[in-house]
């Protein structure tokens, strides 16, 4: 594989008419990219001058390319030239194929390409450039998806903003601003290596975005979105927003494999925060923080694992964030892989990657493709020189780790605090709440009803309970206590309003708020009648059942000494039945 690479300089055609001289005679057999400035004026015309000058010198080599940020070039990344770069694949096997769509309108069929893709031997990967809205592309990537494993998915999408539209472009097509470009790479001896760097770092505690819809988050935790931000790191609503948040993106865990990075845009005066891309409702998000030296100690050693690839090309899709969170010192990271490789690429609006057979967009990573055919040319040695020696870490790094080991012991200590809390309010044998939770509601409910609907209590007690222990022992009684106790969470708790808890050996108490007394003699009944019922597959029991209501000016044990012997009433009355004071 051979790489080319120039600036749109005055000896532009001279270089392109040497490059060709070196194209294999083959269809395909090579590739022109083309990355352009975003605010270039009239950069249409200007990609149509260079295009007519690649399709007249080197006639059937496909084109493709769209507006950028920074063009990589040299090893350097620059900011006003439009750079063209041409892939020369040696190997008679390897090839290019290029698809493109042109508009969200048009309807791309992703399927169709796909069965296409999957009939092709030796796909090895598959560019994207785009100008697409991201369900779009969601959707092309969740096709795109099913193809084998080892199919390599990358790319960017393209840059512009209100005023300078982001294009697409490929062979002699119009300029897009909502389309795509797909190019298949293919060959029996062309390797692809993806990778991804980032080396923001995760701090504090998973926070779920309870309300957003694209891009744009409402909540956080049911609070207003920029909380997270004024909160923690008491970042301002003003004009330097963005950059004090870029220091501070959130990574975002859609599921167990998924994860990715989305940084602040801006923040709306509700509180809501506009993302660089989606935000799912219902992922988690953690804050990360970047530390300007382990985001290089990371480029560092993604550079060396991407170097022992032994590529001939790396490209190298950098995200326009990052380049900003360098703040014009984004040199050092795209010099750092420079150093030992060719490399060509861009600043994109959003970094394409398909990761453990997800495609997924990133934000603020860097994604270097690295491409070579045939085996490895050359053994690398350990470049001892440049390997980071220096074990000192700076402070902010630190204080992430207190930051997160804290975290740690306090989530730790939380979830046992919840699993004592539970234990001190449920019963062990039925999971019901145990007496002293259920008349803490009853007393709350006391102290409440002056502002509250009436409440009811239901209590019931097993009959001969004691026969059924002696009968089919004490394993055989605890069976028919969770019955009843199953039937109560499963019929009785899901209703609004209602909480039942158990109140003594075979004895339960149900509270109910806000419900007629008609009601209330009704679901006792039903109560009555479905436990027996239930029972029947088992060992069959019936209940006796006190039903009242709390009268006002009364105390909690008057009410609770009534409904008490109203289930005795029920006892001494023959059982099975309910027994009621209510009108
Ligand atoms: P009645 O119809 O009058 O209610 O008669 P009973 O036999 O149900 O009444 P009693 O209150 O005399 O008996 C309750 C029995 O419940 C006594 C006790 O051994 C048993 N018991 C209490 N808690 C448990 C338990 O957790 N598991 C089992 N298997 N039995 C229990
Ligand atoms: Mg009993
Ligand atoms: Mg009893």
């Amino acid at each position: 594989m051979k790489f080319k690479q120039t600036a749109f300089t005055d000896t532009f055609t001279e270089n392109i008419k040497q490059w060709a001289a070196e194209i294999p005679d083959r269809d395909n057999s090579a590739i022109f990219h083309v990355y352009v400035p975003y605010q270039l004026d009239n950069k249409c015309k200007k990609v149509d001058e260079i295009r007519n000058i690649l399709l007249c010198e080197a006639v059937g080599i496909p084109i493709i390319g769209c507006s950028a940020t920074g063009e990589i070039l040299d090893g350097q990344m620059r900011d006003d030239d439009i750079v063209v770069t041409l892939m020369i694949f040696e190997d008679p096997g390897t090839q290019v194929e290029v698809f493109s769509t042109y508009s969200n309108s048009e309807e791309f069929d992703a399927e169709e390409v796909l069965e296409y893709a999957m009939g092709i031997p030796h796909l090895k990967g598959i560019e994207i450039l785009t100008a697409c809205n991201y369900q779009r592309l969601e959707a092309v990537g969740m096709v795109f998806d099913r193809l084998p494993k080892d199919v390599d998915i990358f790319g960017g999408v393209a840059v512009g903003d209100t005023t300078n539209a982001q294009i697409v472009f490929v062979n002699d097509h119009e300029c897009s601003s909502n389309g795509s470009v797909f190019v298949f790479y293919v060959g029996p001896e062309l390797h692809i290596q993806t990778n991804r760097m980032f080396g923001w770092k995760a701090i504090g505690y998973p926070m779920k975005v309870t309300k957003s819809e694209g891009a744009l988050v409402y909540e956080i935790d049911g609070k207003p979105a920029y909380d997270v931000y004024n909160h923690y790191l008491q970042i301002k609503k003003n004009e330097n927003f963005f950059y004090d948040a870029l220091e501070f993106p959130f990574e975002v865990q859609v599921d167990e494999n998924t994860k990715y990075i989305r940084h602040a845009k801006s923040v709306n005066p509700d509180g809501s925060i506009v993302m660089s891309t989606n935000v799912p409702q219902g992922s988690y998000v953690r804050l990360t923080y970047g530390d300007p030296r382990r985001i290089i100690e990371h480029t560092k050693q993604s550079g060396l694992l991407v170097r022992d690839f032994a590529p001939e090309v790396v490209l190298i899709i950098n995200c326009m964030g990052r380049k900003l969170f360098w703040g014009g010192k984004e040199n050092i990271e795209i010099a750092e892989v420079s150093k030992y490789m060719k490399t060509t690429g861009f600043s994109a609006l959003g970094e394409i990657m398909r990761y453990r057979s997800t495609t997924v967009l990133n934000n603020l990573s860097i994604v270097a493709v690295a491409m070579r055919e045939g085996a490895a040319k050359k053994v690398i040695d350990l470049d001892l020189e440049n390997m980071n020696q220096d074990t000192s870490m700076p402070i902010t790094a630190r204080l992430a780790i207190f930051i997160n080991t804290i975290t740690d012991e306090l989530m730790d200590k939380n979830s046992q605090l919840g699993e004592m809390l539970y234990k001190a309010s449920h019963d062990a044998l039925t999971g019901l709440l145990n007496r002293g939770a259920i008349e803490r509601l009853i007393y709350e409910s006391y102290e409440n009803s002056k502002n509250t609907p009436d409440w009811h209590l239901i209590m019931f007690d097993i009959d001969n309970f004691k026969q059924i222990n002696d009968q089919y022992g004490h394993i055989e009684g605890d069976k028919a206590l969770k019955l009843v106790s199953d039937y109560l969470l499963h019929n009785v708790c899901s209703l609004s309003n209602v909480e039942a808890g158990r109140w003594g050996g075979e004895e339960f108490m149900i509270l109910l708020t806000g419900y007629t007394d008609l009601q209330i003699y009704d679901l006792a009944e039903t109560i009555r009648k479905q436990i027996k019922q239930t029972s029947e597959a088992q060992i069959a029991f019936t209940i006796s059942v006190g039903i009242t209501k709390h009268l006002p000016e009364e105390s909690v044990p008057s009410t609770l000494d009534r409904v008490d012997a109203l289930l005795y009433d029920a006892k001494n009355n023959g059982k099975n039945m309910v027994c009621s004071d209510l009108e």
